[in-house]
């Protein structure tokens, strides 16, 4: 069908050629090459049959015969040559796509991914296309999950020592009293359907595909007027913005403003902007804070606003990023992944929260959707701002050093205080007389005082569970995880210990496992406990919990938000889940009971995550009309990081900080990479994790590349298997970085199992 190919080219359908058909020769093969989600960091090379020539374009998607199996792959690259001879290639068995499905910008922004995080251009693809595109099968209907009419207490019971797995699905769905998506269930409890299906079978529970419900977020909408004039900082903010947008000039910038500067109105006027000029924006936010008020913001000031989440069917997902492909203008709002929204002409890009951890993928390919951010608005000339009270060291340093436009709203909008900032040291205060020992006698006269004034408080800490350790006063020892190096956790309304790292559970107990002396103390507290001590102690006072015990599913926390937010709630106890982006104005206390759960963590980020928790926290106090206060206890109370966030000064936590980070060679001044090995047999993973090093250190000649292990992960073991790594890191500027990268990919790819994951600026060391 070489004919068509000619007649084409003379004019697209129009006049068929009468040419005779003419076999093409020997080289002038039309070749694609084809990413396919592998782990293995090369394209394949595949013949374009002549009847597709012309429709086989960079961005399409196409099935190909690989080892036998079908895959799905995506064409990155279409070439005349190939230096593998004919015989040997095989031919694209399908075009799936009538035209390119991934516009070339995004074909370059996986490429980028590929190549700065260690992964395969199919693995990157894999990550940017919904998951409706990879395979053939979509659905808008999920699968839930309830219990069955007149199941209780007895069933439960007789599940409990025989079938323990069962025992707590069945458990967790009486708690819950509802149906709940059989996926999400099973992924908190760190369980297969299996269990599940059982139960269903034995007719103890229900398992049906139901019509996903409509989201909340579809319909959100929230009155939220245009601010009469913007501060004068904001007004410069906005013109910086407005300028590099005019310019269509690609620039990024960090917007450094504290909780309740007014950051969000300068996202909105940027986004409103690039509207005019035709311009889409995507807005990236936090997952948890991903609520109907968030979206609502950006729902009642523009026309269209597309919602990419992680609660929507593979369907649902589809048919939205369809519909932004082929939208025009719009606006786009999401967790990390909307980053690869195939918006059309992007002219703002908007990273709010910039600073959170969850930015980061925890799989492959583990790219940082801030970094992914800047790299897409370079690749469409787009202004990429991004937001933070709390900037990473990371972007601060990048601002400082002129790499981004450094925008600052140092005040609140409207001219409120931030709230003052009480440091409690909990070695010297005087404790109320809670089991617990986590309440200061100061932080309980503040609580009373504010539910005697109907105001409301929030509570921070950040552990579940009613007691984190349990503790032998006979043996010392305290109890432990089987499979985990972790201790077990005591949640008291089940009466279970609990592992928080594999989720399997014990029944609660008396005696020491280890010594069986019945000399057991509960020690510390989790929110658990602190909610009961509340409640024990303010009688009438309407205290709720919001951690992931309690809140299974969105509408749990959309639910409870919205009770606090009508007054009904008075305190609200909670682990990071209400750290974030929460504006009740009737908030007037908010207490850290213990700031220390981040501070001793074996990471070098402890500080900075300490800081900015605190920051963040505080953020939720003091937002209306009535002023606010925050109380933080702590056993550290000259620790820097407490003392500089109490004062509200981010500059001078961030300079002393840098400087410790530069003198140690650690990120922004130097890049990390981790080497990460687990497997359920020690020798083994100690094995490979020593060969690896030492093929790399035999290897690497630049002196100033450092290879740290390898050595025991902070957690040594999780779910049974042995955890080691090993940590590159070099300068930052030079070609150090990408110098060892390659070398670990190559060895990587060689390695026998177990195989490393290779982590790229990693986020999370443990
Ligand atoms: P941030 O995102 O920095 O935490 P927001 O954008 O949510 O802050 O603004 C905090 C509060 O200040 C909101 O209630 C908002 O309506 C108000 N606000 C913002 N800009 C102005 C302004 N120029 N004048 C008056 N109020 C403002
Ligand atoms: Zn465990």
């Amino acid at each position: 069908m070489a004919g068509t190919r000619r007649a084409r080219a003379a004019g697209p359908g129009l006049f068929p050629s009468d040419e005779p058909e003419r076999t093409p020769d020997v080289g002038v093969l039309r070749v694609a090459s084809v990413a396919l989600n592998r782990p293995v960091r090369r394209e394949f090379t595949y013949l374009i049959p002549d009847a597709l020539a012309e429709r086989v374009v960079p961005g399409v998607r196409v099935a190909v015969d690989f080892g036998g199996l079908r895959e799905l792959g995506v064409v990155v690259q279409v070439g005349g040559e190939s230096d593998v001879p004919r015989a040997k290639l095989k031919p694209l068995a399908k075009l799936l796509d009538a035209e390119p499905l991934v516009s070339r910008e995004l074909v370059g922004l996986a490429r980028w991914i590929a190549t700065e995080y260690a992964c395969s251009w199919g693995e990157a693809l894999a990550a940017i296309l919904p998951a409706g595109l990879k395979s053939e099968a979509g659905h808008r209907r999920v699968t839930t999950i309830r219990l069955a009419e007149n199941v209780g207490a007895r069933e439960l019971a007789e599940l409990e020592t025989t079938q323990p797995k069962q025992h707590r699905v069945l458990r967790t769905l009486m708690e819950l009293g509802g149906a709940i998506e059989l996926r999400d269930l099973c992924r908190q409890l760190n369980l297969s359907d299996a269990p599940a299906r059982t139960l269903a079978k034995n007719g103890l529970v229900v398992i049906e595909r139901v019509e996903a419900a409509r989201d909340a977020l579809e319909f959100a909408k929230s009155g939220r007027t245009r601010p009469e004039r913007l501060t004068e900082r904001q007004r410069v903010a906005v013109e910086a913005l407005h300028g590099a947008l005019a310019a269509r000039e690609h620039k990024g910038f960090l917007l450094e403003g504290v909780t309740g500067s007014g950051k969000t109105e300068v996202y909105l006027e940027a986004i409103e902007r690039a509207l005019e000029l035709g311009r889409s924006s995507i807005v990236l936010v936090p997952e948890i804070a991903l609520t109907p008020q968030t979206v609502g913001w950006f729902r009642s000031r523009f026309e269209r606003v597309a919602v990419l989440h992680s609660r929507m069917t593979d369907l649902q997902r589809l048919d939205m990023w369809l519909s932004i492909a082929h939208g025009g203008p719009m606006v786009v709002v999401g967790a990390r992944s909307a980053i690869f929204a195939p918006v059309s002409d992007l002219g703002v890009v908007v990273v709010d929260e910039e600073h959170e951890p969850s930015f980061k993928q925890g799989s492959t390919p583990r790219y940082h959707a801030r970094d992914v951010a800047l790299e897409r608005a370079r690749l469409s000339n787009a202004v990429c701002v991004l937001g933070s009270a709390t900037p990473s060291l990371e972007t601060w340093c990048a601002a400082r050093e002129g790499k981004l436009g450094h925008l600052r709203l140092p005040e609140r909008a409207g001219g409120k205080p931030l709230p003052p900032v009480e440091v409690l040291d909990l070695k010297s205060e005087r404790l109320a007389s809670t089991p617990s020992r986590l309440f200061s006698v100061r932080l309980i006269e503040q609580l009373r005082a504010v539910l005697d004034r109907k105001e409301q408080a929030i509570l921070f800490l950040n552990r579940r569970g009613f007691s984190p350790v349990l503790w032998c006063s006979g043996c010392k020892e305290t109890v432990r995880c089987k499979r985990c190096d972790v201790t077990l956790v005591f949640h008291r309304r089940i009466q279970r210990l609990v592992c928080h790292l594999c989720c399997e559970e014990l029944p609660a107990v008396q005696s020491c496992p280890t010594c069986t002396k019945p000399a057991l103390r509960y020690l510390s507290a989790g929110a658990e406990r602190i909610e009961q001590e509340l409640v024990e102690r303010f009688e009438g006072a309407r205290v709720q919990r919001m951690d992931s015990d309690t809140m299974r599913r969105r509408e749990d926390y959309e639910r409870v938000l919205d009770a606090f937010g009508r007054g009904e709630i008075d305190v609200l106890v909670g682990t990071q889940m209400i750290a974030k982006g929460l504006d009740f104005p009737r908030v007037t206390l908010v207490g850290i009971v213990s700031a220390d759960s981040a501070l001793y963590l074996p990471d070098f980020r402890a500080s900075e995550r300490t800081f900015q928790l605190i920051a963040q926290v505080a953020g939720r106090a003091g937002r209306g009309e009535l002023a606010g206060r925050i109380v933080v206890q702590t056993h550290s109370p000259q620790h820097s990081a407490i003392v500089r966030a109490s004062h509200h000064d981010f500059e001078g936590f961030a300079k002393a900080e840098s400087e410790l980070r530069a003198e140690l060679g650690y990120p922004p001044y130097g890049r990390l990479m981790r080497v990460f090995f687990e497997d359920p047999s020690e020798p083994k993973v100690v094995q490979a994790a020593r060969t690896f090093a030492d093929a790399l250190r035999a290897r690497v000649t630049d002196p100033t590349t450092a290879l740290l292990g390898p050595a025991p992960a902070p957690i040594a073991m999780a779910r049974g298997r042995f955890r080691h790594h090993l940590l590159i890191k070099t300068p930052r500027v030079g070609s150090a970085f990408a110098a060892v990268r390659e070398l670990a990919i190559e060895l990587a790819e060689q390695a026998a199992a177990p195989r490393p994951t290779l982590d790229v600026d990693p986020v999370s060391l443990l």
